[in-house]
């Protein structure tokens, strides 16, 4: 049976761009539909955008530490618009080199939407059917909001680099990635930001130290943050948005964010007609190859909601590409993946928490939190954390939580030792380099605790 492609790509974010290219630049004739814009979720509304704002909230602090350092400098107004029009065009950009890298592989593109009909056909929006030998589903994810009265009033994160100005008080919900993420944006950027989370600690699932602590540092900056408390109600008055909050509290904002977590993009996709098996998320079921239950489709990325991260998505294109058309399975290794959530300080982290590494075997921890030199002598009162979770029988280092700026690039590279087995010893004899905030992670020498 002859196909118009080896393959059909429906889905041009970081994991469909990668696995379409690849294969294209292997010899495979392959086409790729994408229904709003190349780049997808990191590109075009979440990992970039938003650590270009990271890095536009951090301006306010720098130049008070500058004064602090004996500069003789003034902060000004932070201006919304200008920024915005850049991030714009740097947008633009980015979604040209994603459009030309697909047309330099010779991959062919279809800017529409397009959906199952077939164990080896899709449907583009205009009734057009296309066939392929293998079809790759990387249609990413989208937030979701509660379903509550008034939860139209509120915006998510993919508005929120749109707004027209900046709002004078924001209420945002949530107590993960996102939602911690934004609330230390935004109170960089001089809103008055307050933050709802149902739960006993923001960034559940984390170390419990490393979480208490970005916890506090975001108090401490100004972020308003309401542990176990949710929204009641919300309506529109002519104020802004009236919010009662399950704390007893009513409060007027001009804005309010719903950062409650993301669906994968499943509905009306054709799927289910097909007999593929979706999760209680809507998530599309995979085995280890990123195959689903119709042998001719695979799925990678946030749409199987396995691990939801960029890298990992360009991962399991490429183990898909090696498994599919380079003859030699390969599965993706989900395990120790290194991350970090940019928040103010920022949060690195691998490996399994304190919390988790006590339920499986007998651990030491060793920790330290101190006051950096950087940041001390300019008076503040920031402060940092290192730790490591270890195996008290085979010395490895089973996690490395490190809450410090910069704490994104310092656990990448503490991610090599920690993937490679890295133990206690190891890092022990490794020379510290001085002075850094990093050397801490090879000099602590006693456990703070065994457990
Ligand atoms: P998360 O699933 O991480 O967090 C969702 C938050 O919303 C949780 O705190 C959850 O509470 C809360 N929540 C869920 N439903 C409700 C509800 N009905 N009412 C009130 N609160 C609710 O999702 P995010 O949207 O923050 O991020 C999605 C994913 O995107 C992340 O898991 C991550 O994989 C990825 N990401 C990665 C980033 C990075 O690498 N730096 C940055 C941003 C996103 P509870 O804890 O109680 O369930």
């Amino acid at each position: 049976m002859s196909f118009d492609y080896d393959l059909f790509v429906i889905g041009g974010g970081s994991g469909g761009v990668r696995a379409a290219r690849v294969a294209a630049q292997g010899g495979a004739k392959v086409a790729l539909a994408e229904e709003s814009r190349y780049g997808g979720t990191c590109v075009i509304r979440g990992c970039v955008p938003k650590k270009l704002m990271v890095f536009a909230s951090e301006y306010p602090g720098h130049i008070e530490d500058a004064q602090a350092y004996g500069w003789d400098v003034t902060g000004g107004d932070f201006d919304w618009l200008a920024f915005r029009g850049k991030l714009e065009g740097e947008l633009d950009r980015l979604e040209g080199v994603y459009r030309s890298l697909l047309k330099n592989s010779g991959v062919e593109t279809f800017d529409t939407r397009a959906k199952l009909v077939g164990a080896h056909e899709v449907e583009l929006a205009d009734g057009t059917r296309k066939s392929a030998k293998h079809i790759l589903l990387a249609m990413g994810g989208w937030p979701v909001k509660p379903e509550q009265k008034g939860a139209e009033l509120g915006i998510t994160s993919n508005e929120i680099f749109h707004l027209g100005k900046l709002p004078g008080k924001m209420l945002i919900v949530g107590g993960g990635y996102i939602a911690c993420e934004f609330a230390c944006i935004l109170n960089g950027l001089g809103v008055e930001v307050t933050q709802y989370y149902r739960g006993e600690q923001i960034l559940r699932g984390f170390d419990g130290e490393a979480r208490g602590l970005v916890s506090e540092e975001m108090i401490q900056k100004g972020v308003d943050l309401h542990l176990g408390t949710n929204i009641l109600e919300m309506e529109k008055t002519g104020e802004g948005i009236r919010v009662k909050a399950s704390n007893g509290r009513t409060d007027v904002f001009d804005e309010v964010m719903f950062a409650t977590g993301r669906a994968p993009n499943t509905r009306d996709m054709g799927l289910e007609e097909l007999g593929l098996e979706l999760g209680r998320n809507g998530e599309v079921i995979v085995d280890e190859y990123s195959q689903t239950k119709v042998p001719s489709i695979y799925a990678i990325g946030d749409v199987t909601d396995r691990v939801n991260l960029t890298p990992v998505a360009i991962r399991e294109g490429m183990a898909f590409v090696e498994t599919v058309f380079n003859g030699n399975p390969t599965p993706v290794d989900h395990e120790l993946i290194p991350t970090a959530i940019f928040t103010q300080p920022e949060m690195g982290t691998i490996g399994l928490s304190e919390e988790e590494a006590r339920e499986q075997e007998p651990v030491e921890i060793y920790c330290t939190s101190f006051k950096p030199m950087q940041q001390s002598f300019a008076g503040r009162a920031d402060r940092v954390l290192m730790k490591l979770v270890v195996s008290q029988q085979s010395r490895k280092v089973l996690g490395c939580h490190i809450v410090a700026p910069g704490a994104g690039e310092m656990i990448q590279l503490a991610g090599i030792a920690v993937k490679m087995g890295a133990t206690k010893e190891d890092f022990d004899r490794t020379v510290a380099v001085h002075p850094t905030m990093s050397e801490e992670i090879v000099t602590m020498r006693e456990p703070v605790r065994k457990a």
